[in-house]
């Protein structure tokens, strides 16, 4: 798709509570806001809240979560229910940020707020064969299976990206995946590829036992492979980060490390909610999605005003 990139001040990767949170605060500083992936993968959605401040009651996740995106949007932010799929830097210093479904958003200001990533298959020789064929990254080890079989496991951006990539450097590439759950330009580029594709299908075990020798499926096919590559969900708010040179916390090396005004060691990126650490709270990441879409809104009108002269 050759669009013209659309330009925002901030665009916010999460629509969970954090970025939902920013992007009312972004917004309402006047800012143009993007807020972009899926509400229904916020850790949210499916949890019923009772210690929220100010509200004694039992508060449904998911109609809190369409209440901000109403807020925010009637502030002036605009969704794009997707997932982001590569993130770079242009010649500006502005931030341009590919999307599922082809399009290119450029913005002054990037907040991340993808929360964390709790994804495991919980199958046989998981755990076991971790480091020994098994990955949960395939942009950190794809080159290790050079020419060999590989078996991707999920349905949606971060399976399907991943597949794709390993087509660059892997002999043969299964994936395995109950319906995708993708935009449709991301589902073309996988049903036109040369993946093999296994529909309908689960992993019921990883098995080799001193390296992966391959995976049964539920249906009781077999397949011969020395790596799998689990990617459950979206791609992977980590590794988006840490491309663009965003540091962890040492002690973790899980989640972003950010300061008082939620800023990450990388100027214009700024960091809010379960991404940058427990305790996993709502109350938390509405305070931290607050201060940094303040944050981000000076930030982008600022850097917008030294190019405009
Ligand atoms: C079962 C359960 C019960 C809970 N109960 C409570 C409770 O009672 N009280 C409480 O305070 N907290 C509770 N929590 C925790 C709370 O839900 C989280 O702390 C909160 O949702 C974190 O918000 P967040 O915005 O940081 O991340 P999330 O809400 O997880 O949102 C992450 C967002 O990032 C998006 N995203 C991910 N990757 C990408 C990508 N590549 N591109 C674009 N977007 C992306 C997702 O689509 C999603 O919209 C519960 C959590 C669970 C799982």
């Amino acid at each position: 798709m050759n669009q013209a990139p659309l330009d925002f001040d901030v665009i916010i990767l999460g629509s969970g509570p954090a970025g939902l949170q920013a992007a009312v605060h972004a917004a309402r500083a006047k800012a143009a806001v993007a807020v972009l992936g899926r509400m229904k993968r916020s850790s949210l959605y499916k949890a019923h809240v009772e210690n929220y401040c100010c509200m004694d009651t039992t508060l449904n996740g998911a109609e809190i979560l369409e209440q901000g995106k109403l807020q925010a949007e009637k502030f002036g932010a605009r969704f794009f229910e997707m997932d982001v799929m590569s993130l770079n830097r242009d010649e500006k210093g502005r931030f341009v940020l590919g999307l599922e479904s082809g399009e290119t958003l450029t913005a002054w200001a990037l907040i991340l707020a993808m929360g964390v990533s709790r994804n495991r298959l919980n199958v046989p020789g998981e755990k076991e064969l971790l480091g020994k064929g098994v990955s949960y990254c395939v942009e950190c080890d794809a080159n290790f299976f050079r020419n060999e079989s590989v078996v991707v496991a999920g349905n949606e951006s971060a399976a399907c990206a991943g597949a794709l990539h390993l087509l660059l450097v892997a002999r043969e590439v299964h994936l395995v995946y109950g319906q995708l759950a993708v935009d449709e330009h991301l589902q073309y580029q996988v049903e036109n590829s040369g993946i093999q594709r296994h529909p309908g299908a689960k992993i019921k075990e990883i098995l080799g036992s001193s390296a992966v020798e391959g995976v049964l499926l539920d249906n009781g096919e077999r397949i011969e492979a020395t790596g799998v590559f689990i990617e459950l969900g979206a791609k992977g708010a980590l590794e988006l980060a840490t491309k663009l040179g965003v540091t962890l916390d040492p002690d973790s090396m899980k989640y972003v490390e950010v300061t008082r005004k939620q800023e990450t060691n990388v100027a214009g990126v700024f960091a809010a909610g379960d991404i940058c650490g427990p305790p996993w709270q709502m109350a938390k990441a509405v305070g931290e999605g607050c201060v940094a879409g303040m944050e981000a809104a000076n930030y982008a009108k600022k850097e917008r005003a030294k190019q405009d002269g």
